[in-house]
């Protein structure tokens, strides 16, 4: 089986195709795996978990699927695929259990409003733990993690795709499978919108996240950050109290921007990457 992309679907992947037999090889065009699982702030929100029951929290697949709904602005969660989030629900305990079942550690259930219970589960000490554990029970399961090697087309017989043609160090080989190709970064399409609105220096989001930036410990949960303390008036902000455009919403665009971008750098310690293209943008 072939697996593109060694990031946290990929090498999960990996580990259980390999596991169950198949015979895995993983193709990451990087110098080594990691991707954006392993630049990632490492939360894993689920529910009916091992750690909500030691902590004496009730929960339930519904309930969490209805305040999942509450996250993204309407016309965002009109487009999801409720289906396939129904799916990932009913198996975000087992699949976090099992995670755990190979060594890796959580900090959790911490709050993460709008969820209504605790659900937000931190791996320690960081998310790079989720690439090396996997990395590591892939290989001994027999895969074959080969990077530098990035793939540039998928080779079809009739319907099926049979293999993959990859770069390997500047040549072209062709690799053919015998089960089937997984592709693990086709997320990667929205990434470099996400960064170039992490990017956006504006001074809407720059102001929030100073006010933000002392206030997210470099261990441990984090807590809400406020851009603007004072009690603020339902439908606004709950971080800056200014109005909402969807009620829906618990933050205002740029606070949201403003939390995602401190936590990315006081947790990851990464400087926020500059859009290349930006002010060339075709229209
Ligand atoms: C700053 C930040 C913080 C985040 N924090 C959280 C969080 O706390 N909790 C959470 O649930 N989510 C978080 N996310 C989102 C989460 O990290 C991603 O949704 C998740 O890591 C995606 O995993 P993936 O395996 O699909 O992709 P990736 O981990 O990005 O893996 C894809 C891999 O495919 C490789 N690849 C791409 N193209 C090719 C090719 N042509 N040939 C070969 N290899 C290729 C890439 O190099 C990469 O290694 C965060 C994201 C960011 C940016």
């Amino acid at each position: 089986m072939i697996i593109v992309g060694g990031g946290g679907s990929g090498l999960a992947t990996a580990v259980s195709a390999a596991e169950h037999g198949a015979s895995v090889l993983v193709l990451e065009k990087q110098p080594e795996p990691g991707g954006t699982t392993g630049m990632s702030i490492g939360s894993y929100t689920a529910c009916c978990t091992r750690q909500q029951a030691k902590a004496g929290v009730v929960d339930r697949v519904n309930d969490h699927a209805e305040d999942i709904a509450k996250f993204a602005a309407p016309e965002v969660e009109a487009r999801d695929n409720h289906e396939l989030r129904r799916f990932f629900l009913r198996h975000n305990a087992e699949t976090l259990h099992w995670l755990m079942g190979m060594g890796l550690r959580f900090y959790g259930p911490s709050p993460e409003p709008p969820n209504r219970v605790p659900r937000m589960h931190n791996v320690v000490p960081r998310s790079k733990a989720y690439i090396t554990t996997l990395q590591a029970r892939a290989r001994r399961a027999g895969g074959v993690i080969l990077c530098n090697a990035s793939v540039t087309e998928l080779v079809t017989t009739g319907l099926r795709v049979t293999g993959v043609i990859a770069n390997v160090n500047g040549v072209a080989t062709e690799y053919t499978a015998r089960r089937g190709v997984a592709l693990a970064h086709q997320l990667l399409r929205r990434k470099h919108e996400v960064l170039a609105s992490l990017a956006a220096g504006d001074a809407d989001v720059a102001w929030r996240a100073a006010a933000m930036r002392p206030h997210v410990p470099r261990t441990g949960p984090i807590p809400f950050l406020v851009a603007r303390p004072g009690v603020h008036p339902s439908h606004a902000c709950g971080s800056c109290g200014d109005p909402l455009p969807h009620p829906t919403r618990l933050r205002c665009r740029p606070c949201s921007l403003a939390a995602w971008r401190v936590i990315h750098q006081v947790r990851e310690g990464l400087a926020v990457p500059v859009p290349p293209s930006r002010g060339r943008q075709s229209t």
